[in-house]
């Protein structure tokens, strides 16, 4: 049963509200998390294709380096609260992890549901409730500095009816997100109720979202994967950013990890209108004089064969037929003659496989939001609102966003961490 008057009220209960619960614990405390959806932390539950990938194991430079210019914003949190901490504390919880390519931490056994599983237990056995299908609609302060929050509570199963309660608090947690995933709850609510407080919110856009591109070509791929490549972002001629890895090929267009980590910069110049290309290298060990080597001993030791062999050789099956259609060379042509003129041509697509971007997946595709609560007016030592004392803010509702690779989960808790203690602090 609800009361009305809470010493704290998180608004949220994905990973930044649920630590920011379990830190603001006291026993002489009355805490309250208020979640919309019928269950808490739907997000991170499938977070890391529901394996979770919690954090990475860089060190401080590097990690923040992946949020962009706003990085920065996290020193003082990650200095307080990183991700040795992180794996500690959920060690405490009876978690063990394991270390993966590219310094990705995961729970030993693959389960996102064990880490979401492990802090509702925490939030319960500290007797916190979270009170579900509870939707935050507006929050108001008033003259005597507490906050009144209106909620709209929907009935128990069977029962349709909403009800509008109104809850008091001291202090307020706003953890309820960005836009992206909004099936899992977070729908851009947050920043509506954060701009009512009169702050301030950075243009939102979806981030490690994957990129429509035109033509057939990525169709007639769809599902190849390829591994130890490289996808370069141009504009016009001016090369913008590039990203070694693994990528997939979509019905619609690129995605996989560092598609959707040059994400940020494609969506950017897309929303600017820019002509923007996606540049394949498929053979980036190679320099073009290597490469070229290459073909020339491919061809001068099986020079009886036609040019489709030759294609097998260097590309996986699916990439063939493509390349024989793009380089307009008969796939029976014998590699006897194949001349320098072709072979250039060869080269040059092996090196700058191009992609038109004709626009990118919507919110319900994206990983994460970028732009939110602008940082400038949230104190970076405290998550505590620069405008509105006793408003916290944690988690992705703020405008930082990484790449992948477990940073933006490593700033949902570390962010959640700073509120929590802060938020029972500031109650004296
Ligand atoms: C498919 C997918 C996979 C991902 N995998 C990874 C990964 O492996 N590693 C990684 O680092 N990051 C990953 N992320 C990103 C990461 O999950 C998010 O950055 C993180 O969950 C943000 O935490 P949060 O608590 O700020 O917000 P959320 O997890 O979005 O939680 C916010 C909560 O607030 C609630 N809420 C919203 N509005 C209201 C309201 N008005 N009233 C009450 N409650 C409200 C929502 O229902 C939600 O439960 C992934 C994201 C997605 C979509």
């Amino acid at each position: 049963m609800l009361q009305n008057q809470y010493d704290i009220v998180i608004i949220g209960a994905g990973p930044a509200g649920l630590i920011a619960a379990i830190e603001s614990y006291k026993s002489s405390r009355k805490i309250l998390i208020l979640e919309k959806m019928h269950k808490p932390a739907l997000k991170l539950k499938i977070s890391g294709k529901g394996r979770c990938n919690i954090t990475n194991d860089a060190e401080l430079g590097d990690f923040i380096s992946h949020f962009g210019k706003n990085g920065r914003f996290l020193k003082f949190a990650f200095a307080n609260f990183f991700n040795t901490d992180l794996i500690k504390y959920f060690g405490k919880l009876g978690v063990r992890f394991k270390l993966e390519r590219g310094g990705r931490y995961f729970p030993q056994n693959d389960d996102a549901g064990e880490i979401a599983k492990v802090l509702l237990d925490k939030v319960q056995s500290l007797n916190i409730p979270i009170s579900t299908n509870s939707e935050v609609i507006s929050i108001t302060k008033l003259p005597d500095n507490n906050f009144v929050i209106a909620v709209n509570k929907k009935g128990l199963a069977g029962n349709r009816n909403t009800q509008r309660i109104q809850i008091k608090a001291d202090k307020v947690v706003l953890a309820a997100g960005g836009k992206s995933y909004p099936r899992t709850g977070s729908n851009g609510a947050g920043f509506k109720l954060a701009s009512q407080l009169g702050h301030a919110i950075t243009p939102v856009s979806p981030s490690l979202v994957p990129i429509e591109t035109k033509g057939n070509t990525a169709k007639n791929l769809h599902g190849l994967s390829l591994k130890n490549v490289k996808a370069q972002v141009w504009r016009g001629n001016k090369k913008v950013d590039e990203r070694f890895g693994e990528m997939v090929f979509t019905d619609f267009g690129l995605s996989g990890p560092i598609i959707l980590s040059l994400s940020k910069t494609v969506v950017k110049l897309v929303n600017n209108k820019e002509k923007v290309f996606i540049s394949i290298d498929l053979k980036p060990a190679l320099d073009h004089k290597m490469l070229e080597r290459r073909i020339i001993r491919e061809i001068d030791e099986h020079s009886k064969q036609g040019f489709k062999n030759l294609l097998k050789k260097l590309l996986p099956e699916k990439l063939v037929s493509v390349f024989v259609k793009k380089l307009e060379i008969p796939e029976e042509k014998q590699l006897s003659r194949i001349n320098s003129e072709e072979r250039k041509k060869l080269r040059i697509l092996l090196k700058e496989f191009q992609f038109e971007v004709i626009g990118y997946r919507s919110f319900n595709h994206a990983i994460v939001t970028s732009g939110g609560i602008c940082i400038k007016e949230i104190n970076s030592q405290t998550m505590e609102s620069k405008l509105v004392k006793g408003l916290y803010f944690a988690g992705e509702i703020i405008d930082i966003d990484a790449d992948t690779g477990g940073f933006n989960l490593q700033a949902a808790f570390s962010t959640g961490w700073i509120a929590g203690k802060n938020a029972v602090h500031a109650l004296g």
